[in-house]
């Protein structure tokens, strides 16, 4: 399928970033199941919320820093590189599909991004290093040196809206699929999971590559239940 398909998009969850030893928040025993997750307006309102939300950043931040993108990602920039793979939309908000060298406009991120920082009222970003100087010292709170506006991890929180721009640009890609795979998303969160539906409908082929079994395994022309990294290294000839 890979061979004969023109245009190729990934759909990619938290199964591909475990792999690399990111743990999957929302799974059982996942740091989400454990806190109750900050709202956006609980963010907005309180400043305790803000502290509560950096401490939690910083406490997964090493994690998160020493990963690395494994045979997946590298299989998935080995497509894009060869022009087969346009788009990958991605839930996942650790960065590891630009590490692995895909470039920016290429990542469609539905949840943001949690390696770096923006302010919420101008969107300038900033690096999360300055952001842990400043809280460092008695959890100080980091605000915009444009506009005075509150700095958070540039993540699509709990009560946020989706962003409008890469639902547009995800739904665009999806149309124009002719190959529509999923990697490593049990496909329960809409409206996300509503994008493989959407490229079946639209003629595409669906191929889902998922430990375990997806409610939409039986949509799908395949459905490859096993690491992803194994199955994606071989699949397209790298290690
Ligand atoms: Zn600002």
């Amino acid at each position: 399928m890979i061979a004969v398909a023109g245009n190729i998009v990934a759909f990619t969850g938290a199964g591909i970033s475990t792999e690399s030893g990111i743990p999957d928040f929302r799974s059982p025993g996942g740091i989400w199941t454990k806190y109750k997750p900050i709202e956006f307006g609980d963010f907005l309102a309180s400043a305790e919320a803000r502290r509560e939300s950096w401490r939690r950043k910083f406490a997964t931040h090493e994690t998160l820093q020493s990963a690395t993108p494994n045979a997946g990602h590298r299989a998935l920039a080995r497509l894009v590189e060869q022009g087969k793979m346009t788009a990958i939309v991605t839930q996942n908000v650790d960065g590891l599909h630009q590490a692995s060298g895909v470039p920016d406009d290429r990542v469609i991120e539905l949840h943001g991004n949690t390696t770096y920082a923006a302010c919420l009222n101008c969107r300038r970003r900033y690096e999360l290093d300055w952001v842990r100087e400043i809280f460092a010292v008695d959890e100080r709170l980091p605000v915009c040196t444009s506009c005075n506006g509150h700095i958070k991890t540039a993540t699509i929180s709990f009560g946020q809206s989706m962003p409008e721009a890469a639902m547009e640009r995800a739904r665009a890609a999806t149309l124009a699929a002719e190959l529509f795979i999923v990697l490593g998303s049990s496909l329960v969160v809409y409206p996300a999971a509503g994008f493989p539906i959407t490229a079946k409908r639209n003629g595409s082929r669906l191929v889902i590559v998922n430990r375990e079994p997806t409610e939409q395994d039986g949509l799908a022309d395949l459905a490859i239940h096993a690491e992803i990294g194994a199955t994606m290294s071989r699949a397209v000839g790298v290690n």
